[in-house]
């Protein structure tokens, strides 16, 4: 390996300097749990390591005139023990608190679950289905992207060079709303998922579905949201019918590889299942908010 820089900026606005000035291979390094197993691996030999763990904006969590947000380097585990935070989102934490271990989860974040742009990344399906957005900072000023549109295939991103995703945008919740994210692996944890599918929704209040938003993971290039999936769930009191329209959508909308994991054919009625259950369990969190 050559000589490698290491620099902690203090703001993100330095670090995207860092990153825009670079002129060898430069890396934003976040918890490193996917930066670094790829440095020791020789696939990437950045000359420059950005670390972002030092900039205040980017490691905190706040209620921005009554909707959250939170930094791309705050750890997975931190939004786990946020009980504030996992009363309104649940679903996104559902996807946090898969992530590895509790010492993976200790150092990964979701900005670098997102920019690693792993087609199976898990918080991903959670926060497209929340309608989260990602404010990004570079070298031409700052802009805000729904994150179903940062990744944009395996280890790709929509990022200009010198970009950097600074925090994420969650909208302001209505009552009677609910999330879930849940994947599936073929072990208890420490797995890679094979499917995965968030859903997010709000209920009126005569218990019928006013707005929903689903999405999928690991059955394409990148997270897809499923915007005919969620059209089958709103007008509904999300009944057995509304879910199991839902369900054939959600496979309708999976283009899988085959591979040692699962078949296209597997991966694609799992998805179905996998969502079904995720609307489930978030209608059981919205009713419960009612
Ligand atoms: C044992 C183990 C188990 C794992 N299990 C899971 C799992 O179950 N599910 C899952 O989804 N993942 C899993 N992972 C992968 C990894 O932990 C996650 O993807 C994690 O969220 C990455 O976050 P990080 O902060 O460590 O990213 P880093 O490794 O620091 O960065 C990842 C990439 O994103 C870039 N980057 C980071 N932050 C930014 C930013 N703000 N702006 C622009 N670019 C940025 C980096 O330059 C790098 O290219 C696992 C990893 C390990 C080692």
């Amino acid at each position: 390996m050559n000589e490698m820089r290491y620099e902690t900026p203090a703001t993100p606005e330095a670090a995207a300097a860092l990153l825009a000035g670079a002129k060898g291979q430069a890396r934003v390094l976040a918890g490193g749990t996917d930066l670094l197993i790829q440095m020791r691996g020789g696939r990437v030999e950045p000359e420059l390591l950005i670390d972002i763990k030092g900039i205040p904006e980017m490691t905190s969590v706040a209620l921005e005139n009554g909707a959250y947000r939170f930094g791309a380097a705050v750890p997975c585990m931190v939004l786990v023990e946020d009980k504030a935070f996992g009363k309104v989102w649940p679903g996104v934490v559902d996807g946090a608190n898969l992530i590895g271990s509790i010492q993976v989860r200790g150092r990964a974040t979701v900005g670098g679950n997102l920019c690693n742009a792993s087609p199976a990344a898990d918080t991903v399906p959670a926060m497209i289905a929340a309608g989260a957005v990602a404010r990004i900072v570079g070298p031409n000023g700052k802009r805000e992207v729904p994150i179903e549109n940062v990744a944009t295939g395996p280890g790709k991103t929509s990022l200009a060079k010198g970009e950097i995703v600074t925090s994420f945008l969650l909208p302001k919740r209505p009552p009677n709303s609910g999330d879930a994210y849940l994947r599936f692996i073929p072990r208890t944890e420490m797995d890679i998922a094979v499917v995965g599918a968030g859903v997010n929704l709000t209920l009126d209040d005569k218990g019928v579905c006013t707005q929903a938003r689903v999405a999928i993971g690991a059955v394409a290039e990148r997270a897809l949201l499923v915007p005919d999936a969620a059209a089958a769930l709103v007008g509904t009191k999300v009944d057995a019918d509304a879910l199991k329209k839902m369900a054939a959508a959600v496979s309708a909308a999976c283009r899988p590889i085959d591979d040692k994991r699962g078949t296209k054919e597997y991966r694609i009625k799992v998805c179905g299942v996998m969502a079904r259950r995720a609307a489930e369990i978030a209608l059981e969190r919205a009713r419960r908010k009612s």
